[in-house]
């Protein structure tokens, strides 16, 4: 397992298709950045929702899981379920989020997800974000579509359980759904922590990352004095992360 950081974090960026996405996909990154990092400045941008209870839903759980944060969020009015139809105005929110800010990381669903919504966003974000670190978070649903993911970010002892408590405070409107629950939460967070050697973690899907090994530190400029075991480590295996730190 390879730690990597991403540096000292300003800003972020967090997308959802939907209001709670972000907060299931990385509730408890956010917790965590957020706390470690005062006034560091989230630029958050919801497609669908806008003018109903779900985007006063969204507001307020937004602000609690981002405490302390210079937190701008935009609720669009798409139609749920029809992103492929709406292709131009979620492009353009989209565009217009990338001018708006130059973010340090970007969460965003994964380019793989089973919901077509959700999909779509992420190949917008991938395409507006070229130059920048896109992590793409995962929502457990009905249709299976969790697979093995790329990067890991343990989350710090209470957490998780914050993250369940939020869920459950701030999205009245779901909760009658049959997966909505602190126990599938927590499990999905307990099983991610399992394969980093943590208690609990968020688990993020990774498209291309540029590695900066070797630019920094005393090695760098005597390369020839290294001796064995000094190679950079392989990129194959999982990643964990230490965003915040
Ligand atoms: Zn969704």
């Amino acid at each position: 397992m390879i730690r990597l950081g991403a540096g000292p974090l300003d800003r972020i960026v967090a997308v959802g298709a939907h209001c709670d996405d972000i907060a299931i996909g990385a509730g408890g990154t956010l917790l965590s950045l957020c706390l470690a990092r005062p006034g560091i400045r989230v630029d958050a941008l919801v497609l669908t929702g806008g003018g109903s209870e779900r985007e006063q839903e969204e507001q307020a759980a937004l602000a609690a899981f981002c405490p302390g944060a210079d937190l701008r969020l935009t609720v669009l009015k798409l139609t749920d379920g029809r992103l492929p139809a709406q292709w131009e105005e979620a492009k353009g929110a989209v565009e217009e989020l990338r001018g708006r800010t130059e973010p340090d990381l970007v969460l965003a669903p994964r380019t793989d997800d089973a919901h077509q919504d959700h999909r779509g966003l992420a190949q917008l974000m991938s395409t507006a974000f070229r130059d920048h670190l896109v992590l793409g978070y995962e929502i457990v649903k009905w249709d299976g579509d969790l697979g093995r993911m790329a990067a890991y970010q343990p989350l710090p002892p209470g957490i998780a359980e914050r993250k369940a408590d939020l869920l459950q405070q701030h999205y009245a409107s779901q909760r009658h759904r049959p997966w909505y629950d602190r126990e599938a939460f927590l499990g999905l967070a307990r099983i991610r922590g399992i394969e980093c050697h943590a208690r609990y973690a968020e688990a993020f899907a990774v498209t291309k990352l540029t590695l900066g090994l070797g630019t920094s530190g005393p090695a760098t400029s005597a390369p020839a004095a290294s001796g064995p075991g000094t190679s950079g480590p392989g990129t194959s295996e999982p990643v964990t992360s230490d965003l915040g730190e």
